[in-house]
């Protein structure tokens, strides 16, 4: 079975391309981010915690979006193929979704990197944010704060996936469709 994580920067498209992944190869779409956003509009208990990390432009506390996780493990073990939007994005998570894996005889396939510069990620979330409301996409210095917390928490798991050989970089600027050819063809000689 295939499990291929989306990996890069906000701003770098991960849920687009996410979306033409799934439209092409079928695969269970897994997006933290999005499932962190569906309980908040529940007003869970869960979301209201979580909405005042992803507010300040901070992350989650690792055993949230691990335990999210933990909850799709049946269903992950088991379909063909599995898209991981936005997560992991901590070292501790990357070894939790190894550990998991390992517990149903899967690993990850390969992490896919998009590759954008800073200027234009601060360009496209703000242009973001005017259409999808966000409230972490609003202002430039949550943003910056993002992007600054990617390079300390999130970057260190190109390393991780380096040493296991499942790193692949992934040019991310160009149309939607440019970028969707790069992916599909990458994904298809793994
Ligand atoms: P995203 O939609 O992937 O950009 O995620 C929006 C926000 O949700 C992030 O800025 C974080 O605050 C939070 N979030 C999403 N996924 C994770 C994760 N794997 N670990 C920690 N926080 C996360």
């Amino acid at each position: 079975m295939i499990h291929l994580i989306l990996f890069g920067p906000p701003g770098a498209g991960k849920g687009t391309q996410a979306q033409s992944l799934v439209d092409y190869f079928k695969f269970m779409h897994i997006s933290t981010g999005d499932l962190l956003r569906g309980e908040i509009a529940a007003k869970t208990e869960l979301g209201l915690e979580a909405k005042r990390f992803i507010d300040a432009g901070e992350l989650v506390p690792d055993e949230t979006v691990i335990g999210m996780i933990k909850n799709l493990l049946d269903r992950i073990c088991t379909v063909p193929g599995v898209i991981y939007d936005g997560f992991p994005r901590t070292v501790a998570q990357a070894i939790a979704l190894d550990t998991m894996l390992t517990s149903c005889k899967e690993g990850i396939t390969a992490l896919l990197s998009l590759e954008v510069p800073h200027d234009e990620l601060v360009k496209r979330l703000l242009l973001r944010g005017e259409s999808s409301g966000r409230t972490d996409d609003a202002d430039v210095a949550t943003i910056e704060n993002r992007i600054t917390v990617y390079g300390q928490k999130t970057q260190p798991l190109i390393d991780y996936y380096t040493k296991l050989k499942k790193y692949h970089p992934i040019e991310g600027v160009g149309s939607v469709e440019e970028i969707s050819a790069r992916l599909i063809s990458k994904v298809k000689s793994l």
